[in-house]
Order: structure tokens, then C-alpha cells, then sequence
């Protein structure tokens, strides 16, 4: 199969990292989903910007909150209304609610392990049986630096960080033998919404821990996910990919 025949949703593709991959991957060909929660307007200029790279893409833009159950089936199957297949999703979508532990409420690690995490089990359970009937799929977690080696302050999102590698880990396993490949990508920092509020102080500290001594593009895991998304990637699966610059070295 050519890429303009193969559909890839992007979960939280209306910004940032998300916008940077459904970009990457509509200029490669593929035919792309863009998902948003709340920023509708977001997610429609990212469809523009795909146009742009590509005016042959078709981009779809589907409003759905992935942390829920209905969410991430109106995603799922709108997908497949409209194209008859899915074979790339990429889990993307993401939040944080940092605080140190002691202040952290029961609210702000639900939210987070909602979206980060369980958003991206249902997403993934959601496609499961599309993609082992075509015998084909690619799932591509984004996870963070953070989950492997935890960070103060992001107990919660180090916690569903580590634990979407655990999942890539057992879902990888489990669909190896039906051509679907399952992959995290553990992004350092990376100049986005989410990131631009912290300090000087604090951009110049993690500055200090990262090789390259500067913060990453969304385009740079955009294209770690052009890597798993190949149809020649076949051979590589369950593997967690550090884009950050040196960092968790
Ligand atoms: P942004 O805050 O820029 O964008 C987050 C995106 O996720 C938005 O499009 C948002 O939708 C969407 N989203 C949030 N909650 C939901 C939900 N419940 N359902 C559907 N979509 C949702 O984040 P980044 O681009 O920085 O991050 C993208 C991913 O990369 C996240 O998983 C993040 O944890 C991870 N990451 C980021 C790093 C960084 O330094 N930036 C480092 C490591 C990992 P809407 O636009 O509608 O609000």
C-alpha cells in the first residue's frame, strides 16, 4: 500500500507535538485525523497547515475527549465511517497538573492518569480489532523523559508516563504476530503550550541537564513518529525512543 492510502489519527493533533506529527505525516502522504478536546479552532488550523503540506491530503478534524470511554469510540468509529481503516494512532494527547506530592489532590492524579494514560488504553483498545483485521497497524505512544526517570513535582505525569511504557511494553507482545507494531517515544523538552510557562530560572536549569543545552521542536518527534509509522519499521517493536537531546543518557 502507498502512504495516501493508509489513515493515521493523532490524538491532541490541534497543538504542539500532536500538530507538528499530523503535519509530518500529511506531507508524507498518509491521510490524517486530527483530535482535539476544547481548541476546535486549533485543530482546524492545523488541517490547514496539513492542506498546505499536502493539497491531495484529506484531513479530518474529530472533537472527542479521548479520557472517556465515549470519547474515544465517537473517535475510533467516525474513523472508520469515513475511511474504512486505521492504521497508525498515534497517542499524543496529554496534560499535566504539577505540584509537589504533598500538595498533589486525588483530582489532579485522576486527570492526569485519565487523559495520559487511560486515554490512551481506550484509544488503543478502540483500534485494536480494525488493525488485526487488516493485519496491519502502527501505535505510537508519546510518553515523556519524565517517565523514565521521574521528575519532582509530576508524580502524577511521571507516574502515567512510566506506565504508557509499561502498556506499549504488553501491547506490543500481544499483537506482534498480527503485523501491528506498538512503540513509545520519550520526548525531553520540547517548546510547546505546555511548556512555555515555566520560568527563566527553571528553563535555564533544565537547559543545563540536556547535552544540546536547548530545548527540542515539535518537528523533532514528529519525525521519530515518521520512523514508526513505516510500513519498513515492521521489525521494530515494543522500543522507547528518547528525543531529548542527550538528556536521559
Ligand atoms: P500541548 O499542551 O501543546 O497540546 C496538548 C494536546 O492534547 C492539545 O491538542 C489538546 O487538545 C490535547 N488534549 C488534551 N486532553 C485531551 C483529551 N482529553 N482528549 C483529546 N485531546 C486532548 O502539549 P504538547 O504538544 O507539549 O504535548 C503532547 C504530548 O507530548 C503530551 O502527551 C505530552 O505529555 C508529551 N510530552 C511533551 C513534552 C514537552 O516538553 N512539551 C515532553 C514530553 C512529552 P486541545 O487543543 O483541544 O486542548
Amino acid at each position: 500500500m502507498n502512504n495516501q492510502e493508509r489513515i493515521a489519527i493523532v490524538t491532541g493533533g490541534g497543538r504542539g507535538i500532536g500538530r507538528a506529527t499530523a503535519i509530518a505525516l500529511a506531507k508524507e502522504g498518509y491521510q490524517v485525523v486530527i483530535n482535539y478536546a476544547g481548541n476546535q479552532a486549533a485543530a482546524e488550523e492545523t488541517k490547514a497547515l496539513c492542506l498546505a503540506a499536502n493539497p491531495s491530503a484529506t484531513p479530518l478534524v474529530i472533537g472527542a475527549d479521548i479520557s472517556t470511554e465515549e470519547g474515544a469510540t465517537t473517535l475510533i468509529n467516525q474513523t472508520m465511517e469515513a475511511f474504512g481503516r486505521i492504521d497508525i494512532l498515534v497517542n499524543n494527547a496529554g496534560i499535566t497538573r504539577d505540584t509537589l506530592l504533598l500538595r498533589m489532590k486525588a483530582e489532579d492524579f485522576d486527570a492526569v492518569i485519565g487523559t495520559n494514560l487511560r486515554g490512551a488504553f481506550l484509544c488503543t483498545k478502540a483500534v485494536t480489532k480494525p488493525m488485526m483485521k487488516q493485519r496491519f497497524g502502527r501505535i505510537i505512544n508519546i510518553s515523556s523523559v519524565v517517565g523514565v526517570h521521574g521528575n519532582a513535582g509530576q508524580a502524577n505525569y511521571a507516574a502515567s508516563k512510566a506506565g504508557l511504557i509499561g502498556f506499549t511494553k504488553s501491547v506490543a507482545k500481544e499483537l506482534a504476530t498480527r503485523g501491528i507494531t506498538a512503540n513509545a517515544i520519550a520526548p525531553g523538552w520540547i517548546g510547546t503550550d505546555m511548556t512555555q510557562d515555566l520560568s527563566d530560572a527553571t528553563k535555564a536549569s533544565i537547559a543545563a541537564q540536556i547535552p544540546m543545552n536547548r530545548m527540542g521542536a515539535p518537528e523533532d518527534v514528529a519525525n521519530a513518529v515518521l520512523f514508526f509509522a513505516k510500513e519498513e519499521s515492521a521489525y521494530v517493536t515494543g522500543q522507547v525512543l528518547l528525543v531529548d537531546g542527550g538528556m536521559g543518557m
